[in-house]
């Protein structure tokens, strides 16, 4: 039983081919089709009853519409499914209404098409605006008409009654099936937007290769931390590190092994880092490292561990097996340079640590 409504409901939801079109406009149509054909059936059964036998005749043309309908947005028009339905929510209903009058409330049926037309993601307002005012002036009409009709018959006591509780029952029905598709689809498109956002951000904040933070992400992160410095007084040690002689382990072992290098740092960097600060790729074979709460002499303390991992790694790529040493500057953050002189020292304590024999933390 549970696999038959499985069936059914991936039936029902099955998307459609033709690209221009959607899926949600789609569905829509189709549950909205089902539930007509069975009122329309009803309906033409209830009127028939009544001995309206031509109007509960045609109504089972409807019933029919409803199904073509619902074929079309299995053969990927579901464009002209959408058209179809609202002609047969305006024709039936207004004929209805002709013939058994206002109090039963077919009218308001057609009112349903205004929901349903701004489903669709064709982007005519104007049409969609003239189309919906077409509909109220058509019910506005309809209380002129119905009174006049020469046909018409005021269903009285329980006929009355089923035919209203009918109308109840499928606006208020439609109204559900449509605002549930309405809210899945806003939801879906929020939530799409979201995923994208947040990979937009990962992307903007993000170094490709090494998956530390860039640049541009760095420096925001500084000036938060300048920011927290001049309210609470929070100290923080900036450093910038180079791998030594880089160059040559492109030239020596290939680019790619390059690339390996500078990832294996950095997930040490990210291993290391963690808790302490912040990280980030700052250029090509630079890092630049900011130490949190801590002042120079401690940083330096940390800097130098690090330094030691770093050359105590064995690096193995493809058959090279090598290891590979970093300078660093180290610099506290000092109010009265600002950030961008601070991090220039601790760039020129780096240019010392190099010209000083490399491998070592410079503060
Ligand atoms: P020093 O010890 O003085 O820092 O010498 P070095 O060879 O490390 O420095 P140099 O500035 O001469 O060379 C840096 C090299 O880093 C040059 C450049 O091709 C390489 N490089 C920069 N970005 C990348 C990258 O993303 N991948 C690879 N494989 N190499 C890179
Ligand atoms: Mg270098
Ligand atoms: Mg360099």
């Amino acid at each position: 039983m549970k696999q038959m409504w499985n069936s059914v409901i991936s039936f029902l939801f099955s998307d459609v081919r033709n690209e221009k079109e959607t899926k949600d406009l789609a569905v829509l149509i189709r549950l909205n089709c089902l539930l007509f054909a069975l009122y329309f059936f009803i309906t033409g059964l209830t009127v028939a009853f009544m001995q309206h036998y031509t109007l509960g005749l045609s109504t089972a043309g409807a019933v029919g519409l409803c199904v073509g309908a619902f074929i079309f947005t299995y053969e990927n028009r579901t464009f002209s499914g959408l058209i179809l339905l609202n002609t047969v929510l305006i024709i039936f209903p207004t004929l209805l209404a002709l013939f058994t009058g206002y109090q039963c409330g077919f009218q308001y049926i057609s009112f349903l098409n205004i929901l349903l037309i701004y489903f669709n993601k064709a982007n005519k307002p104007l049409l969609k605006r003239i189309y919906s005012f077409g509909l109220i002036a058509l019910l506005l009409l309809l209380i002129e008409l119905c009174p006049e009709f020469p046909l018409f018959m005021t269903p009285k006591g329980t006929n009355l009654i089923i035919l209203q509780m009918l109308n109840v029952l499928i606006i208020g029905a439609c109204m559900l099936v449509t605002s549930y598709c309405y809210s899945t689809k806003f939801n879906q498109a929020e939530e799409k937007l979201r995923r994208i956002n947040e990979n937009l951000e990962r992307m903007a904040n993000l170094d490709t290769l090494t998956g530390l933070s860039n640049r541009r992400h760095m420096n925001e992160y500084l000036s938060g931390q300048v920011f927290e410095y001049n309210h609470t007084g929070k100290v923080f040690t900036i450093a910038i590190g180079d791998i030594d002689f880089f160059k040559k382990v492109n030239d020596t072992y290939g680019h790619d092994t390059g690339d390996y290098v500078l990832t294996t740092v950095s997930d040490i960097f990210k291993k290391v880092m963690s808790g302490k600060g912040h990280v980030a790729r700052w250029g090509g074979e630079e890092f630049l490292f900011s130490f949190e709460n801590m002042k120079l002499e401690q940083a330096y303390a940390e800097l130098d561990k690090l330094r030691q991992i770093v050359e105590e790694t064995p690096m193995q790529f493809k058959d090279y097996d090598f290891k590979v040493t970093m300078t660093y500057g180290l610099e506290e953050y000092n109010p009265r340079l600002g950030i961008e002189a601070t991090i220039n020292r601790a760039d020129n304590k780096l240019y010392e640590g190099k010209t000083g024999g490399r491998n070592r933390v410079v503060m």
